[in-house]
């Protein structure tokens, strides 16, 4: 992990969000653009702290985005998702195309435990500044990594990376969220896990638009495309909707991983034929900017214990003076 942390791919954090502040957004993205992985690090660690500075950072790059293809990638831990992005990257580098790589966790607020050692796997790329790997973490901003993650993929698309694979745990309903700011989301299972079947219940299925089942040298795996395909089978498909194709691969070799690139490539041509992609785009800017006002509203309304608005309110609510809708209403209206 020290390794990692040192590799040109991933500058790290700023240790003092305060370093970030001499930071010129215009000059720190033109340097991110020719390919400086430090400056690129730095555009990151503000988004992750929710520096002050983000706001003029995101209105220089807004013009140069929209041209990243944005991959999700979201399974249980273990099933292979730091094999198969490894393999994707691979692939999509023998392509010439920039590849960066957000890993997030959901379930923590401060990734860089499992997901980073995972990143050792893919030290292969560490010297290739055609990559870029990050974990992300939510330090401090205030629409935590829902609102992190948008913002970090918008950084790595102005910084003209042609790909961005974002990479989830797949531990509950955090991540369909996140699955959701890609344009195309893979759900990777692994046989022998009861992996299906765990996916439908945490409503993983519907986000997949690619299933992949890894690790299909290991016994089950015909089992797990079966129980896939069932699964797939009761969802209602009409004309022209996309049915998600199963792809099965053996990541460790790079085996398959030609076929998920051909099915990732065929699912962009129908989000472009079909009008969805123009529609995904929309919904995720939709979601981006009530996440952002919705964390302004809270900051300005303080909201929290303590301060004197919301504590003045509560004496009145708490005493019977005044009722609780009357009272958020005057909350929200002083905000
Ligand atoms: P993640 O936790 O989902 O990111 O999974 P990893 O990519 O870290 O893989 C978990 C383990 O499965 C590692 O030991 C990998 O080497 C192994 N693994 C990954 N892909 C394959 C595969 O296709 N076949 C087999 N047998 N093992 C694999």
């Amino acid at each position: 992990m020290a390794e990692l942390r040192s590799s040109v791919t991933d500058p790290g954090p700023v240790a003092d969000p305060g370093q970030a502040g001499g930071l010129d957004p215009a000059a720190a993205i033109e340097r991110a653009r020719g390919g400086d992985a430090r400056a690129l690090g730095r555009l990151l660690s503000l988004v992750e702290n929710g520096a002050p500075q983000l706001r003029a950072v995101m209105k220089t790059l807004a013009p140069l985005t929209g041209q990243a293809r944005v991959l999700g990638l979201t399974g249980s831990p273990g099933v292979g998702k730091s094999t198969v992005t490894g393999a994707l990257v691979a692939a999509y580098r023998g392509q010439g195309l920039r590849v960066g790589v957000l890993a997030i966790d959901p379930s923590s607020p401060f990734t860089g435990g499992a997901l980073l050692g995972d990143r050792v796997r893919m030290q292969q790329h560490a010297t290739d500044d055609g990559v870029f790997i990050r974990s992300m973490a939510s330090r401090g901003h205030l629409g935590g990594l829902a609102g992190a993650t948008p913002q970090a993929v918008r950084v790595l698309d102005a910084a003209g990376f042609d790909v961005v694979l974002i990479e989830t745990v797949g531990v509950g309903q955090a991540e369909v969220g996140i699955a959701a700011m890609a344009d195309t989301t893979m759900v990777i299972v692994a046989p022998g896990l009861g992996d299906a079947i765990q996916a439908a219940k945490a409503g993983i299925l519907e986000i997949g638009d690619v299933f992949v089942v890894n690790k299909s040298d290991k016994p089950g795996a015909q089992e797990a495309v079966r129980d896939l395909r069932g699964m797939i089978a009761m969802a209602r498909h009409g004309e022209g909707d996309w049915k998600p194709p199963i792809v099965s691969t053996t990541a460790a070799a790079g085996e398959g991983i030609g076929d998920l690139a051909s099915q990732l490539d065929e699912h962009r041509a129908w989000l472009d034929r079909s009008g969805e992609g123009e529609r995904r785009r929309r919904a995720r800017a939709r979601e981006e900017i009530s996440v952002i006002a919705l964390a302004e509203l809270r900051a300005r309304m303080g909201g929290l214990p303590g301060d004197e608005r919301i504590d003045g309110l509560a004496g009145r609510v708490a005493a019977g003076e005044l009722d609780p809708f009357a009272a958020a209403e005057e909350l929200i209206a002083g905000a």
